[in-house]
């Protein structure tokens, strides 16, 4: 196989991810009655302009809700494919445009408006944004994992314990808070931004992984433990 034969591959595999996590919110929003509107991926590499400001590399995969787009960084999951591998990158990658886009979805249900950006902590609406984000990614994981795809098998094969510690590493270096601090207008404290933290986002991800069901990602729900 060339270099180009590869890449055309890979491009393949994001798309075939693409267009099912879109395939599979399509349906859901279907059947409460509401329009889904789909969002392009922009795949870029060094820096890009976005209406959520200039974003570079740095910053990594985010989803910027003013043009309800997702911007991919292919530097970012050419670093992956170096720390994991080319095997061990590939459900990571699926995982980090199903968490972007589960942005996408919070963004369409107005559930971004509940956020204040500029609260942080652990139990602050931004992180409860990214857990329910990891928890849609895995709602779609278990889709993609159960049902057939017109070729007669599930898109993917299977997700092991590995590829869930890969994708919630790997979730902890995407740029989505430094997306929010901007949106919160450059009055947020950077250092004191919180993500979640890795035994969380585990949690929420298994647990879509295992309900299949987006209503189980409660996490704004205020008698909810987070983890
Ligand atoms: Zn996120």
């Amino acid at each position: 196989m060339t270099g180009a034969d590869a890449n055309k591959r890979e491009e393949c595999a994001l798309v075939a991810s693409i267009n099912s996590i879109q395939g599979y919110w399509t349906e859901q929003f279907e059947r409460s009655g509401v329009k889904y509107q789909a969002a392009p991926t922009k795949f870029f590499r060094g820096a890009v302009n976005t209406a959520c400001g200039g974003a570079t590399s740095d910053v990594g995969p985010f989803y910027c809700p003013a043009d309800a787009d997702v911007y991919i960084d292919l530097d970012f999951f050419k670093e992956l494919k170096t720390r994991f591998g080319a095997q061990g990158g590939s459900f990571v990658e699926a995982y980090v445009l199903a968490h972007e886009y589960g942005h996408h979805v919070q963004n369409l249900l107005g559930i971004n408006s509940k956020v204040n950006p500029r609260q942080t902590g652990p139990t602050s609406g931004a992180v409860r944004l990214e857990l329910q984000a990891d928890c849609y990614a895995g709602v779609w994981a278990n889709h993609a994992t159960t049902v057939p795809t017109p070729s007669g098998k599930p898109l993917i094969q299977e997700i092991s314990d590995d590829d869930i510690r890969r994708a919630v590493d790997a979730a902890g270096r995407i740029g989505d808070d430094y997306i929010q601090a901007k949106l919160g207008g450059g009055h947020v404290d950077e250092s004191k931004f919180t993500h979640g933290s890795s035994a969380q986002r585990e949690k929420w991800f298994t647990t879509g992984l295992r309900t299949g069901n987006p209503n189980a990602c409660n996490t704004f729900d205020p008698k909810v433990s987070l983890g």
